[in-house]
């Protein structure tokens, strides 16, 4: 199944040379997800081919302006739409207000029911079904800020087909698949899952770290991420202003990366200043090679 990020937004408060605020889709086993939601999120989700009825989750990681407002743009165009299906929106307060505040005075009423659920400050699962997980992460910015880390459940142990045999029940392929032990009538164990199975292919695992200053106690949290995507605001040649505004240089978010020895790092919400970002990339694949930039319309697809 896909596990594929596009992004819709690439550049920092400002945007300049095309790039637009952030905003990313994620495709995880058909479910459509929304990372923050920039201003003309919803051209970008046109552009790039994408319609708004399947989005089912939006989250948002903070409340500066280049990463929400695109939301009430987005949430007017599913209302023309005829959407009915429910949409669930994250983020922290203030943000209901803000939406209450748009549908008020324009004498709207939502004909989709609109769940919001209220972040904290903190980690924490918010948000699972069958096939994955979102968690919360803390960054250190000047507004209450988390990132999230989206990974898969566990997948099933795979059946080790050598060791099938005539005796082997069908019944019992389908316990050993979920980890459990074969048991007779008595329930007593007649043969252990591990000698008829291969481990799981490993859990795919994205984490999206929006606006953040370096920040270690986030390498911990960051433990086999296939794909981390990292802000990189500055170039180290303005650190001092980086760690003024609470943002990340390329060289930090390239540390990050390398420290929590994550597969692929993604960097983005480049400053305006830098038109060509050359730089950018060379400054952080200095430290950490596998790099790539975000670049509005780039869309990544996870291994399995
Ligand atoms: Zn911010």
């Amino acid at each position: 199944m896909s596990f594929a990020i596009t992004i819709l937004g690439s550049s920092g408060a400002l945007p300049v040379f095309g790039r637009n605020p952030s905003c990313q889709l994620l495709e995880v086993h058909n479910r459509h997800l929304l990372l923050d939601c920039g201003e003309g999120a919803q051209f970008q989700l046109i552009k790039f081919g994408f319609g708004f009825h399947k989005i089912s989750h939006i989250f948002i990681s903070h409340l500066h302006g280049d990463h929400y407002l695109g939301l009430m743009g987005l949430l007017f165009s599913m209302q023309l739409n005829g959407r009915e299906k429910e949409l669930h929106v994250y983020g922290f307060p203030g943000l209901d207000e803000t939406i209450v505040t748009h549908l008020r005075h324009s004498g709207s009423v939502l004909r989709f029911p609109l769940r919001f659920h209220v972040l904290t400050y903190e980690v924490r699962c918010i948000w699972e079904d069958e096939k994955i997980s979102v968690t919360t992460l803390p960054l250190k910015h000047r507004l209450p800020c988390v990132g999230f880390l989206i990974r898969e459940k566990q997948k099933p142990f795979r059946i080790d087909k050598t060791k099938i045999t005539a005796h082997t029940r069908l019944q019992d392929l389908a316990r050993f698949q979920q980890g459990q032990d074969a048991v007779d009538e008595q329930g007593r164990i007649v043969a252990r899952y591990q000698d008829f199975t291969l481990p799981p292919r490993p859990s795919r695992a994205y984490a999206y770290c929006s606006d953040t200053a370096y920040e270690p106690a986030l390498i911990p949290l960051l433990q086999d991420i296939d794909l981390l995507y990292h802000e990189a605001t500055f170039l180290s040649a303005e650190k001092e202003k980086a760690a003024d505004t609470l943002h990340s240089t390329a060289a930090q978010a390239a540390e990050i990366a390398r420290a929590a020895a994550v597969r692929k790092l993604l960097i983005g919400h480049f400053s305006a200043r830098y038109k060509d970002l050359a730089p950018v990339l060379a400054e952080a694949t200095a430290i950490f090679a596998e790099t790539t930039l975000a670049t509005e319309g780039l869309s990544i697809q996870l291994d399995t």
